[in-house]
């Protein structure tokens, strides 16, 4: 079903605020890598919305590697997140770690997240696909093409058509970034499934030096969109602060996305 064979034209994904995921529009999310509180979220939800993105990221349920980090704000955050959105029509992205929150996910949620180490966690997979809240599906980090995309039919074989594929780096023997940015693998889900590919280059790079840079290859590789980290206080973030981008930065980033947009 993810297949080209099964389907030629593109799939299309339409959020409830009218923004389109695959289609003409080069779609940029945007948000803290986690909710921290009220005051930061609108800070920075209202940044990045000036900036021109219409979609809020944001983790409530961290997949943390120490179980003594900040594990999130759970369903706590994920209201805040609804609400700070909702003042200002953006649409919302945040990942569900396991099946006891699903329903206040399809709730509350327009894109539910599924991360890089659930990629594989078919039994998530499924009950994702018999909802129809769209999903975007994050590679793993040391998945191949075959297996993202094999990850991608368990949705669309439980009946959820709208599955959006997330390029985030994999591990490779390199160090010097957190993970290798794969941005061939744009051209290969191009070249084998209908469905919308976008990169998320701050879990890729882990450095917000890199971020623009790897930003403008996206769009210029043929990817639908991005998905970035931004932070006011990056030094004081609770999670990911070395690869989020300030405020400014990311406008300055949108603009040089604009203009190369109109030269593609
Ligand atoms: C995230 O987007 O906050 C995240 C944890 O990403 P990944 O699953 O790609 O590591
Ligand atoms: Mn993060």
């Amino acid at each position: 079903l993810a297949s080209k064979h099964f389907k030629k034209e593109p799939t299309i994904v339409t959020l409830k605020n009218g923004v389109q995921i695959g289609g003409d529009e080069f779609v940029v999310m945007a948000g803290p890598c986690s909710v921290e509180s009220e005051e930061q979220l609108r800070i920075i939800a209202k940044a990045v919305y000036d900036s021109g993105s219409r979609i809020l990221r944001g983790g409530v349920f961290k997949p943390r590697t120490s179980p003594y980090a900040f594990q999130g704000l759970g369903i706590e955050g994920l209201k805040l997140m609804r609400k700070v959105a909702d003042e200002l029509g953006m649409a919302i992205v945040t990942e569900l770690m396991g099946t006891e929150h699903l329903d206040e996910f399809v709730k509350y949620v327009d894109i539910i997240q599924i991360g890089a180490r659930n990629m594989q966690n078919f039994d998530l997979l499924k009950a994702v696909g018999r909802t129809n809240t769209p999903v975007l599906l994050k590679r793993g980090l040391s998945n191949t093409i075959e297996e993202w995309l094999m990850s991608a039919e368990y949705i669309l074989a439980s009946g959820n058509e709208n599955v959006i594929l997330c390029e985030r780096g994999i591990r490779t023997f390199e160090k010097y970034t957190r993970n290798t940015l794969d941005i061939s693998a744009v051209l290969a889900v191009r070249e084998l499934s209908h469905l919308p590919v976008i990169i998320d280059p701050s879990h890729a790079a882990g450095k917000w030096e890199m971020i623009e840079q790897l930003s403008l290859a996206s769009m210029a590789v043929g990817a639908d969109g991005l998905i970035v980290e931004v932070h006011h206080e990056p030094e004081k973030a609770l999670s990911d602060g070395a690869q989020s981008l300030k405020p400014k930065k990311f406008d300055e980033m949108m603009a040089k996305l604009e203009k190369l947009s109109t030269v593609l």
